[in-house]
């Protein structure tokens, strides 16, 4: 199973992509995860991609093109991947057919979440992440117990810098201008396939399921 989960920030990407990499065994591919743990780790990719990333902005095409090229050679992603977060643009879409067709593999199919501006705003500037094991809550939809730190393994909740409201402004304006013309890009191919997004990420998750397995 090869796919792509396509839609603005906020529509449940990460989310759906846990759960799907765990039920299928295959693996997760998420950029946004790479470039900060890069980030975090101080490498000088982390060194070049965090400016765009605080304010918004895309990380140049080459720098994710590369990353993604060398992760999709890893063992895991011989079984099938989920892409998160990529390609978000024409050429990072072109880029990734060539990818796909050396490795001799084919994409199954594209998911778009779909939902509205507001539900993205109200969900990602209360959205909270533990530190250690990457564990998403949400201050109103899916609190801690304990506020500040996380219920499974008890380390660090915090706030994505670009989870604030001004930044998240600028996500979606991104989204818009640079990332919606792959829905027609995959729309041509017949890979496109759309799911609404503003329901419970168990629905949502039923609803993928149903597209994907065919
Ligand atoms: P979101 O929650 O906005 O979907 P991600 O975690 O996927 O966020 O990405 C966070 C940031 O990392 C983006 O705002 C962007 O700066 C950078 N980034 C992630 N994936 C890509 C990509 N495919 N192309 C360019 N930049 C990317
Ligand atoms: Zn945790």
């Amino acid at each position: 199973m090869r796919f792509i989960l396509l839609g603005p920030p906020g529509a449940g990407k990460g989310t759906q992509a846990a759960v799907i990499k765990d039920k299928y065994s295959i693996a997760h591919v998420s950029t946004g995860d790479i470039l900060r743990e890069n980030v975090k780790k101080g490498t000088s990719l982390g060194q070049e991609a965090k400016s765009f990333m605080d304010s918004g902005k895309l990380v140049p095409d080459q720098l994710i093109i590369a990353m993604v090229r060398d992760r999709l050679k890893d063992m895991d992603c011989a079984k099938g991947f989920l892409l998160d977060g990529f390609p978000r643009t024409v050429s990072q879409a072109e880029a990734l057919d060539h990818l796909i067709s050396n490795l001799g593999v084919n994409l199954d199919a594209v998911i778009l979440l779909d939902v509205p501006d507001d539900v993205v705003i109200e969900r990602l500037s209360g959205r909270r992440i533990c530190r250690r094991c990457g564990t998403i809550f949400h201050v109103n939809f899916n609190p801690s117990a304990d506020g500040s730190l996380c219920d499974r393994c008890g380390g660090e909740i915090y706030q994505r810098d670009d989870d604030r409201e001004e930044v998240i402004r600028n996500r979606l304006k991104v989204y818009y201008e640079q990332t919606s013309p792959l829905i027609e890009y995959y729309e041509k191919k017949s890979l496109l396939k759309k799911v609404d997004a503003s329901e419970s990420s168990d629905t949502v998750l039923t609803m993928i399921e149903s597209l994907v397995s065919r």
